[in-house]
């Protein structure tokens, strides 16, 4: 089965809002096999949108449209859809049920714009919407299908996850699985040139490549007719990619880095602490993130003056003197003091340049230091990183975090 996704709505090509609705979509049929053939976007002017309609209807087995299910004048995707269909549309009493009693609630009045989201087009199947008062819908017609949904991307997931998705995995002839590995300290050129021949040879599973704010994910994807065969033709894939690529793997999950170093603290009862310089707390934050974290994390400083750091974590003025805040001698003396004033098992220090300004030929833009230090060892690692601060910020957190996985592995 193939899609087009079909957005309506004006603001969508004035770029006042991005099509996260499509992307969205488009991921997730993905991984339900459905091949998506075009991304459509239309404003909010019914003698184009009915072209666009008709185009896709033409074009694609499946269309889902997003946005103009609203109340207002210019929501007009159900009427253009059932028009294009010749279908009426008609009060629908449970949805008219639910919209009076939430203008109840509000204590507000319900005017003639708010009814008209009650009407919907004959014979299709009604989407409830728990996250707002429009709901979708779907029209079955010979042998294509309409999906229609809401335009705000809240209402919109909520009505996918409750009703489109477990609709279209009915309908589908098999079943389709994805298995998400993530990597880390490998790029995604050396991973893809790695699996080439997995990447291009294979039609079932399917394998494909992904990086995101430095974040590395191999998609294994799947279809059978039973989970248990699916099972059996992903699991050679994945230990053939092991084989070739073990030491890079941090989770057979599509878990991010820092919920994978959180689980290995907690399963080995491990305190961690951070003095943070050119990072400014991102590390902190990244770990923070994940619930349950205060069990492992003591404390996160940010030490960004000189002053700071021999105050806070000990450094010694000469070491500052000598060597600068950002060298080989001022990570590792920051990590340990961060250490001796927390007693954590790990402590991890950073410092770097994480530009556009303050490089020299020197010490270079992207040029960082972390430090590590626990009971039996301590070192530091050095790197030199290249974009802009938010990307040398954000990969330095990533090697870090990598940095104290490799240690709990090694050491614990
Ligand atoms: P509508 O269903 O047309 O009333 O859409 C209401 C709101 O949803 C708009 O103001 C947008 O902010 C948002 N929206 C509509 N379409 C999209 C889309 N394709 N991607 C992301 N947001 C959207
Ligand atoms: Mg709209």
């Amino acid at each position: 089965m193939n899609c087009t996704i079909l957005a309506v709505g004006t603001e969508l090509l004035m770029g006042q809002t991005v099509n996260t609705n499509a992307a969205f979509l488009s991921q997730e049929l993905n991984e339900l096999g459905i091949n998506v053939l075009f991304h459509i976007t239309v404003g909010d002017n019914p003698h184009r949108l009915d072209k666009m309609l008709n185009n896709a209807l033409e074009n694609s087995d499946m269309i889902i449209t997003t946005g103009g299910l609203g109340p207002t004048q210019d929501d007009l995707t159900k009427e253009i859809i059932a028009k294009a269909l010749g279908r009426k549309l008609h009060l629908h009493r449970p949805t008219y049920g639910k919209l009076e009693s939430f203008f109840k609630r509000l204590n507000r009045e319900m005017t003639n714009n708010n009814i008209k989201q009650a009407y919907l087009p004959d014979n299709s199947i009604i989407l409830e919407n728990n996250a707002g008062t429009a709901p979708g819908f779907i029209i079955e017609e010979r042998e294509k299908v309409i999906i229609s949904l809401p335009g705000p991307p809240k209402e919109m997931k909520s009505i996918y996850f409750d009703s489109v998705k477990p609709y279209l995995q009915r309908k589908s002839e098999y079943t389709i699985k994805s298995k998400l590995l993530k990597f880390v300290g490998i790029g995604e050129s050396s991973l893809e040139n790695v699996l080439v021949d997995l990447i291009s040879n294979q039609t079932n599973p399917t394998l494909a490549t992904y990086a995101k704010d430095g974040e590395l994910t191999l998609r294994i994807t799947a279809k059978g007719n039973s989970h248990e065969e699916i099972d059996s033709l992903i699991n050679p894939i994945v230990k053939e990619v092991e084989s070739r690529l073990k030491e890079y793997i941090y989770s057979y999950r599509g878990e991010v880095l820092e919920e994978v170093v959180v689980n290995m603290l907690l399963s080995k009862n491990l305190t961690l602490s951070l003095a943070e310089s050119c990072t400014g707390g991102l590390l902190s934050s990244k770990l923070t993130s994940v619930s349950g974290v205060s069990k492992v994390f003591d404390r996160g400083i940010v030490t960004y003056s000189n002053t700071s750091k021999s105050e806070e974590l000990g450094v010694r003025e000469s070491t500052l003197r000598t060597y600068g805040a950002v060298s080989k001698e001022t990570a590792m003396e920051m990590a340990l003091g961060i250490k001796r004033a927390s007693g954590t098992d790990i402590s991890l220090s950073i410092t770097g340049v994480a530009g556009p300004t303050g490089g020299s030929p020197e010490k270079p833009v992207g040029l960082i230091y972390i430090g590590i230090a626990t009971d039996s060892s301590s070192y530091v690692k050095k790197l030199n990183l290249t974009g802009d601060r938010n990307k040398i910020r954000n990969y330095t957190t990533i090697a870090a975090l990598n940095l104290i996985r490799k240690t709990i592995q090694e050491e614990y």
